[in-house]
């Protein structure tokens, strides 16, 4: 009987501002766990705090285009004027080695990857009210007031797209995300489609 389960390619999406880093990041911190973060690629400039190879592979547009020609993406998006991209190597050698593959993304991306990989776990963030939404956006600072109202009516679109979705998330408080996530991730596991083979080949050892 096979010991090890492949893992789980959890697929996480919510709007700008909803707090994904910041829930995912607790996720990350719950005790006994074997997830594993999908850095990404993209060709954004790097905010204050931000590490390469950490938070993002920070690349230019060529850079970015040449990898996406040569077949390197699991998908790619463009989000308020910069591509983003999930390099594909590391989720393929993760997933075989029974490791739970999260990758923050946006929609577009999102779908792309439900039609490559069908058997993905899709989970939705939302917030618990819009506002909070455009509060969280315009504290972070980091951007020009244009950049903002940019993302904010992306916000509005993806909204519309939840639908798409597994699963939603309230982001309520950032813990309580967490917790569901896991409890999510758990269930997937624990389904029979998931999990009957393993019970298939106990009873044919018999
Ligand atoms: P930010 O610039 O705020 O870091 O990210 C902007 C949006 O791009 C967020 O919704 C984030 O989840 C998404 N994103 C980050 N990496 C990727 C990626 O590799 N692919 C796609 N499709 N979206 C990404």
């Amino acid at each position: 009987m096979k010991l090890n389960d492949r893992g789980l390619l959890v697929v996480i999406s919510g709007p700008s501002g909803v707090g994904k880093g910041t829930v995912r990041k607790a996720l990350f911190s719950m005790p006994k766990n074997n997830l594993v973060y999908s850095v990404s690629m993209t060709t954004r400039t790097k905010r204050p705090g931000e590490v390469d190879g950490k938070d993002y592979y920070f690349v230019t547009k060529e850079e970015f285009i040449a990898r996406k020609k040569a077949g390197k993406f699991l998908e790619t998006a463009e989000f308020v004027g910069n591509l983003y991209g999930t390099p594909l190597d590391k989720v393929n050698e993760q997933l075989d080695l029974g490791n739970e593959v999260v990758l923050e993304i946006e929609v577009d991306g999102a779908q792309q990857v439900k039609k490559k990989v069908p058997d993905c776990v899709m989970i939705f963030i939302v917030p618990p009210g819009k506002q909070a939404l455009y509060d969280r956006l315009k504290r972070r600072g980091t951007e020009s007031e244009e950049v903002i109202a940019e993302r904010i009516a992306k916000a509005n679109r993806e909204f519309k797209l939840a639908h798409r979705y597994d699963y939603i998330v309230v982001n309520d408080d950032v813990a309580n995300a967490a917790d569901r996530i896991m409890a999510i991730i758990r269930a997937e596991h624990a389904k029979t489609d998931r999990s009957i083979h393993k019970y298939m080949e106990l009873i044919e050892e018999n």
